[in-house]
């Protein structure tokens, strides 16, 4: 039994030697060097090529190494009878928390616009919003979302949550039935949902269009949630504020993208939160550890629901 990591961003013999350090009686390979597949029972992938996990006969768990899996639920070539974990991480759900904060005190208080205005040298005030003025509306209250909620109200905020599930301590709406009067109730729209069939394009027109007047949109989910052209026509006509966007259908955003340079659209490279290897490191041997065991594994998706 071994494991491979495969990774298209030139860091899996780093990987390698992070948990090679933890735990010197695994063998595990970095999928660019000459490796047994047949040996292969678990692979830690991130963005992994298309057709890549071909190669291993006798895999068992794909171990996604971020918290999303939707590039591991979309390669056909992960039978049924594979089992797919992903990270869970504090940490991860802390950045995530801090960075959506910063996201909306920005637009709070008018912060991208005085960027652009100082570049002019002009010095013109703008009224600005306090936290009394919105009402929070974050799409998914899982592991990320939930902290999210849950820092925004601690601070003051009016949040509610729309999820598949009732949460005790945040006010959520579930399922489509209460979907509109989620949107209708929502100043500023936070997606943290996870790619699937049932949220893939979810931020279009017809969803976009049932928030009031003037809402802002933050997406730190995944590109996929948004139909990017619906988004920059809804800014355009004045329905919404502006939108605060860190992933995108195509990365790097392509340079000729309408995006780019928008006054009401601040941009930034997926850089919401990263996973850290002091988190990823121990959940991977652990698992390891209860796949040669034959033991239930931690932090296992359900591939029925799609995360
Ligand atoms: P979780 O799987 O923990 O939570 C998903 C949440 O979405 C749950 O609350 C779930 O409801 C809800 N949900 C799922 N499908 C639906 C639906 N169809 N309708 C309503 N609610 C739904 O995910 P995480 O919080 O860990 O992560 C969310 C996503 O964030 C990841 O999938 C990833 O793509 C993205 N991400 C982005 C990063 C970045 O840097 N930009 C970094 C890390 C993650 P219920 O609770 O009822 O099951």
């Amino acid at each position: 039994m071994a494991i491979v990591i495969i990774r298209q961003d030139g860091k899996a013999s780093q990987w390698k030697a992070l948990l090679e350090k933890k735990s010197q009686d695994i063998l595990i390979y970095d999928f660019g060097e000459e490796h047994p597949k047949e040996t292969i029972t678990m692979a830690l992938v991130w963005q992994h090529p298309k057709g890549s996990l071909k190669a291993y006969p006798n895999l068992k768990c794909v171990a996604s190494m971020g918290a999303g899996v939707d590039f591991i639920l979309a390669d056909s070539d992960v039978s049924k009878n594979i089992m797919i974990t992903r990270v869970v991480d504090p940490m991860l759900a802390n950045d995530m928390s801090e960075f959506v904060i910063a996201c909306i005190f920005s637009y709070l208080k008018n912060l991208p616009f005085y960027g652009q205005q100082e570049l002019q040298q002009r010095w013109t005030r703008m009224k600005y919003l306090r936290k009394k003025d919105v009402t929070i509306g974050v799409l998914g209250l899982g592991e990320l979302g939930s902290t999210l909620a849950m820092d925004l109200q601690n601070m003051g905020f009016q949040v509610q949550g729309w999820a598949n599930s009732k949460k005790e301590a945040i006010q959520t709406f579930v399922g489509e039935k209460e979907l509109p009067q989620f949107l209708a109730s929502t100043s500023i729209l936070i997606c943290l949902l996870p790619l699937t069939k049932e949220t893939k394009n979810i931020l279009n027109k017809e969803f976009l269009s049932k928030l009031p007047k003037g809402a802002f949109v933050i997406n730190v989910a995944r590109g996929g949630h948004l139909v990017e052209k619906d988004l920059l026509d809804l800014v355009n006509s004045g329905h919404l504020s502006g939108a605060s966007l860190d992933v995108f259908t195509e990365e790097p955003l392509p340079k000729d993208h309408p995006f780019w340079g928008h006054p009401k659209i601040q941009i930034t490279p997926h850089i919401a939160s990263v996973s850290s290897p002091s988190s990823i490191v121990p959940q991977i041997l652990e698992n390891y550890s209860r796949l040669t065991k034959g033991q239930p594994m931690i932090n296992e998706v359900s591939v029925s629901k799609g995360y």
